[in-house]
């Protein structure tokens, strides 16, 4: 049997070269091997406020840019997480089964809580893993392709799998993480401390959005902050800067660090931050020609409600396993 691979974006921004690179560009480079699922995580962009409008055109962004990055709706299952409605109820019975100290623990929750919540935090900050759990559970998911930052979100979702098993019996397939090795954790170009994220970058000079225009996208790495070593070295702790572009340029055209390193022995970074920037604009011209192709509402409406109708017939017998197990069916 084949197995399965799931992964998903939440529609809350414009998508960002972070979101390619740490999901889904190894979604895409694996999508003919297992049975395949994209989703729009709509459900989880709602955590946060997000204005009506906005999320609208996200979702709309969001579908283009999967197909445009190369997700093929032949090979993949591309739907919309709050059009099948399982995800809701799995969510819920498996807040149920999670301790607050778990989810106290996750580090997104504890990093975004801590910075932009002046009037308390929203109760769906500290629930959307379970969410989680629940979107990757009623796919009997073997393998996830995400960020590193989404790392101990699978990991919650296994322990948490198996703790149903063993109290309800076997139910749940285990779910396997894969972070790639390069570009798990592309930076904030003005802080590279900080994970690039589309939703909350203030002036959004640190970030790539995948439709930024080109001179713009350009500028963005040749502004790039770095440090005074000057030499073309990947070394995360003390040139955090310098190794996330190395992490692009890698991520991007497959060339490791030791042959970019020796192949910029002696030179500057001006050098090495244009080759960034034209490998980034290639790329980004190549999505943003597909992309326009792409915004086709008809063609998203076809491809949205095929995908709703292949995930919900695995989802609903998931869920009906799920409640047989639990006594409620
Ligand atoms: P938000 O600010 O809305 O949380 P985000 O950029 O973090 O936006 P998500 O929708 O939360 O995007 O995550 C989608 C996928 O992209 C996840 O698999 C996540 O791990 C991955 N991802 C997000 N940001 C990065 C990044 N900077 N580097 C690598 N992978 C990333
Ligand atoms: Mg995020």
């Amino acid at each position: 049997m084949r197995k399965t691979m799931l992964t998903g974006v939440r529609p809350s921004g414009s998508l960002t070269l972070g979101n390619y690179l740490g999901a889904i560009k190894n979604f895409v480079d694996k999508q003919e091997l297992y049975d395949s699922y994209i989703f729009l995580a709509d459900l989880h962009a709602i955590t946060s406020y997000i204005e009506p409008k906005k999320l609208k055109h996200a979702i709309k962004d969001a579908i283009a840019m999967y197909l445009a990055c190369g997700v093929d709706p032949k090979r993949t299952t591309i739907f919309k997480q709050s059009d099948v409605l399982e995800h809701g109820t799995l969510g819920f019975i498996m807040t149920f089964q999670t301790k607050i100290s778990e989810l106290s623990r996750m580090t997104q929750y504890k990093s975004k809580a801590n910075t932009c919540h002046k009037d308390g935090v929203d109760t769906g900050l500290f629930v959307y893993p379970t969410l989680m759990v629940a979107d990757i559970l009623l796919y009997n998911t073997h393998i996830v392709p995400v960020g590193k930052d989404q790392q101990q979100h699978v990991e919650l979702t296994r322990d948490l799998a198996e703790r149903f098993n063993k109290r309800y019996g076997n139910t749940f397939e285990m779910p396997d993480v894969y972070v790639a090795p390069v570009g798990n954790k592309i930076l904030n170009l003005q802080n590279p401390l900080e994970k690039m994220n589309k939703s909350d970058d203030g002036n959004n000079k640190g970030t790539i959005f995948l439709l930024d225009d080109i001179d713009i996208a350009k500028k963005k790495i040749m502004s790039a902050v770095t440090d005074g070593y000057n030499r073309v070295h990947f070394d995360e702790d003390n040139q955090p800067g310098i190794s996330n572009l190395m992490s692009i340029l890698s991520k991007i055209t497959g060339e490791d660090f030791s042959s970019i390193e020796q192949r910029y022995l002696g030179r500057g970074y001006g050098e090495f931050k244009r080759e960034v920037a034209e490998v980034v604009a290639d790329l980004l011209r190549d999505i943003q020609a597909k992309y326009r192709i792409y915004c086709d509402e008809e063609l998203q409406n076809h491809i949205l409600v095929e995908g709703a109708k292949q995930a919900e017939t695995i989802a609903k017998e998931t869920l009906f396993r799920v409640k047989q197990s639990m006594g409620l069916q």
